[in-house]
């Protein structure tokens, strides 16, 4: 017989390794915004996989490309061309208004990549002395979790207990460009950030950071890399977050909804003089950009190239601001908001957010908190007005019902 949700989570407490803490719901079907657990219990979700999800559960455009490609080709390696790739690439590349494309897999990788990338550019573009090079990045960071990338974490959680690190980042604190400036010398490589800190809780920069970012590094010979894996792909109302100050990075890190909830797919974009550097041999992935990535990687880019996404993302996102405004002294005690983004700061009186996640669970709604008392929200783009005002009235439900 069928396992019911207690006793999933049950088995897998001995065989999984405990490196999350799930909220105790167990998933077993979705479509669209709804997800469906074992018992036929139905949850809006309200996370949408942390924008790994941007066109809902199961979009048809995006289930059908990958029934197609998994019934002609699904793997090649790089070793040989494939004939999904190129088109890939193109329009990507026409999407983001850069040039070229270096598909990875998962977000990390496209993070150590765009750093390798950024090394190597410093050393043979630049004329930073070898094993010289310097990259500036924020506090606060969420990057990923490799070795490297926990190297120039400030979250103590991810760090200890995991050294050495990679040496060549500096910190500066987010938003505070005079900070960076002073970061800012002759060895740096790149200025790595986040153009909204998505882990940190949804922190958005004062307007002219992202601006005044793009004037110093191209004053400075430096480059800029903008990690977009959860900002970009229409969440904030444009394709990508940088786009709200007209800014264009030298590189734009991709991830999450690049693979359309499907496959893992990410990739560094980036100008030509950049991406170049590197040279047969030089880095890899076996299946990074492989056939069936690129047809799902390419079904994304056409949802997104017509504005549609972008578009609900703007409207829908007015709508959630409002509700979040006139939730303000009721329960919340600030938020911050782009589009379908929000990070909510809950009264910690009314509990941590974790409690306030398990409570809106109870009422059909799955979130996830970040630190502490803050609750981050992030619809699939594909909700319904309706399906939203229901996720607010339960917000509201939990946070005024003692
Ligand atoms: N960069 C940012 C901004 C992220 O939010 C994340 C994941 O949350 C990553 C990188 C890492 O992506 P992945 O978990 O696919 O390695």
């Amino acid at each position: 017989p069928a396992r019911s949700s207690a006793e999933l989570i049950r088995a897998e407490e001995p065989v999984l390794a405990h490196n999350y803490h799930p909220l105790p719901v167990v998933v077993a079907r979705a479509e669209g915004t709804w997800v469906e657990d074992v018992e036929g219990r139905r949850y809006l979700d309200m996370l949408a996989g942390y924008s790994a999800l941007n066109f809902g559960h199961r979009h048809p455009l995006l289930i059908e490309a990958a029934h197609r490609q998994l019934d002609r080709l699904t793997l090649t390696s790089r070793a040989f061309h494939h004939d999904r790739l190129a088109g890939f690439a193109e329009r990507l590349a026409e999407l983001t208004g850069l040039d070229m494309v270096l598909p990875m897999n998962t977000g990390a990788e496209a993070v150590e990549s765009g750093i390798k990338v950024a090394r190597k550019w410093a050393y043979e573009v630049k004329g930073v002395p070898a094993d010289r090079a310097t990259i500036v990045v924020a506090a606060e960071n969420f990057h990923g979790r490799t070795t490297t990338i926990v190297s120039f974490s400030t979250d103590e959680t991810a760090r200890t207990g995991f050294g050495p690190f990679t040496p060549g980042f500096r910190i500066v604190p987010y938003n505070d460009l005079a900070a960076l400036e002073a970061a800012v010398d002759e060895t740096t490589a790149a200025v790595l950030i986040e153009p909204i800190q998505g882990e940190a809780g949804v922190i958005i920069p004062d307007d002219g950071y992202l601006a005044g970012v793009r004037e110093l590094t191209r004053r400075t010979n430096t480059l800029f890399i903008a990690d977009e894996i959860q900002s970009g792909l229409g969440r904030t109302g444009r394709t990508l977050a940088v786009e709200h100050e007209g800014v264009v990075p030298d590189v734009v890190l991709l991830g999450k909804a690049l693979g359309g909830g499907i496959v893992p797919v990410s990739a560094v974009v980036g100008r030509r003089e950049v991406l170049s550097v590197l040279r047969p041999g030089e880095h890899g992935s076996t299946f990074g950009g492989n056939p069936l990535a690129a047809a799902v990687g390419t079904a994304v880019v056409e949802l997104l190239a017509t504005g549609e996404f972008q578009r609900r993302a703007t409207e829908l996102g007015t709508v959630l601001r409002d509700g979040l405004t006139g939730l303000v002294g009721k329960g919340v005690v600030g938020f911050r908001s782009r589009g379908l983004w929000a990070g909510v700061d809950i009264d910690p009186a009314l509990g941590t957010g974790r409690e306030v996640s398990e409570r809106l669970m109870r009422e059909g709604v799955l979130v996830k908190d970040t630190h502490g008392s803050t609750v981050r929200l992030a619809p699939p783009l594909t909700i319904t007005g309706e399906e939203l005002g229901a996720a607010l009235a339960a917000l509201e439900r939990v946070l005024t019902r003692r």
